[in-house]
């Protein structure tokens, strides 16, 4: 081990000095704050952080340094993690089903935002939260597609439902306001078009002037090589559509991206176990670490391979078997991974756009799972 450095120029430099035996994400501060920027810049309303796609410090910090004011939390454990880390920010308690004393928590902690998609939970935040300053957003959801998989089948109430729900809303004297999430990494842009419409619906079938309307999460992060991210016309869409849909009545707006915010800030390195009889490659991370989303998702092919020295793997593509480390069959990236050729036992597979959805899912089974964390100027191996 040569160099100790705390930030690396990129991912190369580290491997081939620290020829790492773990599993590395490579974080760069700079890709993060630029993705906040875009956000920022090109969204026509509040943007806010679902910290749940990763909610590491950096990441937080790195985002409130770049301007984002708004966190949607889901638990407890997030709410004091914002509250700590950008103790001024807005934070919108967006799990719609909340235990006592959760909310609890939540009301001690001036919490001031939540949502609901049940009459059930609507009625317990009646009973618990302060009508005064707070604003309650239904969420409602639809058979759209456009998305990785289905994000309706556990949220979101009917469009009739969240009419009456809304209603509620406004006669208990919350502020109201609507709120939806098209599923992840959604790639197509009619499905906001089709949310925004229905949600003007649900406002005047209810006979209420919402005072915002949160858009969701979902939009994509760069996980194929083919399909780049097209967050500008996304943006212009929502914008043209909210207008057209609610008139003189639209609504604040809001978004709550993880992943089209944190997803491409990091890559990972995975090391090659083992080749084992030329066919099947074993790395030292797989579904039960940082790589939990691809079977659920489908595999990023934005992949480069390199030797202990750091020197790019050129061989043609081979498309291969690919394992985790652990004993468990399904520990299999989805699929066949074209990886070139020459790919040999010790080298780095790095993927791109790693940064949802992968820290935080990663977990300690068979005794593997002890991943890395490595800040970088730029993620380009
Ligand atoms: C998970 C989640 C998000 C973030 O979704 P992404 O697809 O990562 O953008 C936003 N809002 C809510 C309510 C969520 O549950």
């Amino acid at each position: 081990m040569g160099l100790s450095k705390t930030i690396w120029t990129n991912p190369t430099e580290f491997l081939r000095n620290q020829q790492p035996e773990h599993p590395v994400l490579f974080f760069s501060p700079s890709a993060l704050q630029a993705a906040a920027r875009r956000f920022i810049d090109g969204f026509p309303g509040m943007v806010t952080y679902a910290v749940k796609s990763n909610p590491g410090e950096e990441v937080v910090e790195n985002l409130a340094a770049a301007g984002v004011r708004g966190y949607d939390c889901a638990s407890p454990f997030e709410i004091d993690l914002i509250r700590r880390l950008a103790p001024d920010a807005a934070i919108h308690y967006n799990n719609p089903v909340r235990s006592l004393a959760e909310i609890a928590h939540a009301v001690e902690k001036g919490v001031k935002s939540w949502s609901v998609d049940s009459r059930s939970e609507l009625e317990k935040l009646i009973a618990h939260v302060p009508a005064a300053d707070s604003e309650i957003s239904v969420r409602f959801k639809l058979p759209v597609a456009g998305a990785a998989y289905n994000f309706g089948a556990k949220f979101g109430a009917t469009a009739e439902l969240a009419t009456d729900l809304l209603r509620r809303v406004a006669e208990a004297g919350f502020i109201p306001s609507i709120t939806f999430h098209p599923g992840t990494q959604c790639t197509d842009p009619a499905a906001w078009e089709a949310y925004i419409r229905t949600a003007a619906q649900i406002a005047q079938d209810a006979g209420v002037t919402i005072a915002r309307l949160n858009v969701g999460g979902g939009f994509p992060s760069h996980r194929l090589m083919g399909v780049v991210p097209q967050l500008e016309a996304t943006f212009d869409l929502i914008d043209r559509v909210a207008t057209e849909a609610f008139g003189a009545a639209r609504p604040m707006l809001i978004c709550e991206p993880g992943r089209g915010l944190c997803g491409d800030a990091f890559t990972l390195a995975a090391r090659v176990k083992a080749l084992r009889d030329d066919t099947h490659v074993f790395l030292n991370d797989g579904v039960y670490g940082s790589l939990t989303e691809l079977p659920l998702i489908g595999v990023i092919d934005r992949v480069e391979v390199l030797s202990p020295e750091g020197e790019k793997r050129m061989g043609a593509p081979l498309p291969r078997i690919v394992f985790g480390p652990t004993c468990d069959s399904v520990d299999r990236l989805p699929g066949e991974v074209p990886l070139p050729s020459d790919i040999a036992e010790g080298d780095y597979v790095i993927v791109q756009g790693m940064g949802a959805y992968s820290t935080v899912t990663n977990t300690r089974f068979n005794g593997f799972g002890e991943l890395a964390l490595a800040t970088v100027l730029s993620l380009k191996v």
